[in-house]
């Protein structure tokens, strides 16, 4: 049974029913916005923006804080809203779809202004003799926004945040698999008093995705799949929008010789099964020395049959959020299991729940031959292959088209980072997993296929802007230095300078 169904419509806006993961009962249908609609929020998006950009970092934050107030005074609303339309465990919507957008919204606010105030940069050399430069940022005008439904809530108010206070205004299409939980976003939008069409939300699928890029924005800020990601970037190219991707991931987990077991198990579990295994920096390998391979195996498997799962009542993996997810991670396991893995736990759809339940896994015996350890399952599996040492852990590690992020397990945090150096990936966590994305002072974004671009921190806060250059004489009076008329005596004289400037140590010194 599908969770997202094409319903019959008589108007031009195609409607969408969707369906609990849970339950598999109905929740509610939406309309497709047009191409047109989309279009024409743009354009309302772009009258809001010219006034929010006039307003100063000071009073944008204030905007901020009476969202944030309402996530706070208001988090159950979040919780069941996203609950209810995928399924996710209750302790996971609070943690990614509660808690990350707080402490994203708290943290923008606070620190926008000091990030984007206009900057004095000296000018190196001879030009630093006779000239200034100041660096403002300005805002891009009207960024579309496009998300994905694995964190429906935190993987828009995160980017949100930083578009608003960088000065621009925002137009959302969330995913169609989680429209309930935008207009959740937008609701709160409006009881803490956003300008109208400051922030807008224009439902749809991928056709609605596409039609927001051609709609005249400005910037186009993506998180999705790797194949979504190139025809984003496609389209985005055509019209020479600056965008973002973030995309998907196979995350490598290397358990060194040396690591506490325990707390490598426990984050072994934790990484690969929390918000159903649904996580861009889940972990998707895990790569064990020999020498600890057993017991490390043996603790996983035992802290994996402790995992409840449940439809009702505490619960620590919840549903998978989509059916479309859940034939990629049966056909994953399928082929592994053909290939010769062993499957130590679970392995198959929860027979005592009617929902799209998926036990928790633990998987062995598993190699680069299967589609387990090469493409993105997003399931609550622990896939643990055995290897010699840590060299051939980071050769594995790094065998992938993906690099998102990755961890590296050791009770040497020195050794952890000379490890970690070496991962390709985005980022990487010692002794922990999934954290980057949460770490606001750094910046977030894949190598190869994982993306492109980065968000988060300072430097994802200044994508949000142009950064302009103004430079003016330091005196500002009097000829303007190697003016016209071009003659003999002024090109030897300028060549003479070259030679001196650069021709010895004191030149190179100084510039
Ligand atoms: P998806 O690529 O199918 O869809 C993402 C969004 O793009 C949806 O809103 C969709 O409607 C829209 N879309 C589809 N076709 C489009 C088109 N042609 N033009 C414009 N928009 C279009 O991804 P998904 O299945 O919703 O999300 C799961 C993926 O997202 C996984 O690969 C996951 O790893 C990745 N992800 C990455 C990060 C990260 O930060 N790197 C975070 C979360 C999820």
């Amino acid at each position: 049974m599908a969770i997202i169904e094409v319903m019959e419509s008589s108007g031009p806006r195609r409607r969408l029913r969707a369906r609990s993961p849970v339950s598999l009962e109905p929740i509610g249908e939406f309309e497709c916005a047009t191409a047109e609609d989309v279009r024409l929020a743009v354009e309302r998006a772009r009258k809001a923006q010219s006034d929010w950009a006039r307003l100063d970092f000071d009073a944008r934050a204030e905007v901020l804080y009476r969202l944030l107030d309402q996530f706070v005074q208001r988090q159950d609303e979040v919780i069941d809203a996203v609950v209810q339309e995928t399924g996710k465990a209750r302790s996971d919507a609070i943690a990614l779809e509660v808690y990350a957008p707080c402490d994203a919204l708290a943290y923008y606010a606070k620190n926008a202004k000091r990030f984007l105030k206009p900057e004095k940069r000296r000018i190196h050399g001879l030009l630093g003799l006779a000239k200034k430069l100041r660096i403002v940022y300005e805002p891009l005008g009207v960024v579309g926004l496009i998300t994905p439904w694995n964190g429906p809530v935190a993987l828009s108010v995160v980017p949100l945040a930083q578009a608003l206070m960088a000065g621009n205004a925002v137009v959302h299409k969330p995913s169609e698999v989680t429209p309930f939980s935008a207009l959740t976003v937008k609701r709160f939008t409006e009881d803490a008093g956003f300008p109208p069409d400051l922030y807008q939300v224009v439902q749809g699928d991928g056709e609605t995705g596409a039609a927001l890029i051609e709609a005249g924005v400005d910037k186009i800020s993506f998180t999705g799949s790797v194949a979504t990601g190139r025809r984003v970037a496609e389209a985005c190219g055509k019209r020479l929008i600056p965008h973002t991707l973030e995309l998907g991931g196979k995350d490598a987990m290397i358990v060194c010789a040396d690591a506490d077991i325990d707390r490598a198990a426990e984050g072994a579990v934790l990484g690969s099964c929390m918000n159903t295994g649904h996580y861009c920096c889940g972990t998707e390998r895990v790569y064990v020395v020999d020498a600890i391979y057993e017991p490390f195996l043996a603790k996983v498997i035992e802290r994996t049959r402790q995992l409840r799962q449940s439809d009702q009542g505490e619960s620590d993996v919840g549903a998978v959020f989509w059916d479309k997810q859940l034939d990629i991670i049966e056909s994953h396991m399928e082929d592994a299991r053909n290939k010769g893995a062993v499957v130590h736990v679970g392995g198959r759809r929860n027979p005592n729940l009617k929902g799209l339940y998926y036990e928790p896994t633990v998987v062995s015996e598993v190699n680069h031959d299967m589609a387990l350890m090469t493409q993105e399952t997003f399931g609550p599996i622990v896939s643990i292959m055995r290897v010699r040492d840590e060299e051939e852990a980071i050769r594995w590690a790094n065998d992938s088209e993906f690099g998102l992020n990755g961890n590296v397990w050791t009770t040497d945090t020195e050794r952890g980072f000379r490890l970690a150096e070496r991962v390709e990936s985005g980022g990487v966590c010692i002794n922990d997993m999934a954290m980057t994305y949460g770490i606001h002072e750094a910046p977030f974004g894949g190598v190869k296929n994982s993306g492109l671009g980065v968000v988060n921190s300072e430097a994802g806060l200044r994508g949000y802007c142009h950064a302009k250059p103004i430079s003016a004489d330091r005196r500002g009076k009097g000829k303007i230095q190697g003016g016209y008329p071009y003659t003999v005596k002024s090109e030897a004289g300028m060549q003479k300078l070259i030679r001196f400037w650069w021709g010895g140590r004191l030149g190179r010194w100084f510039s």
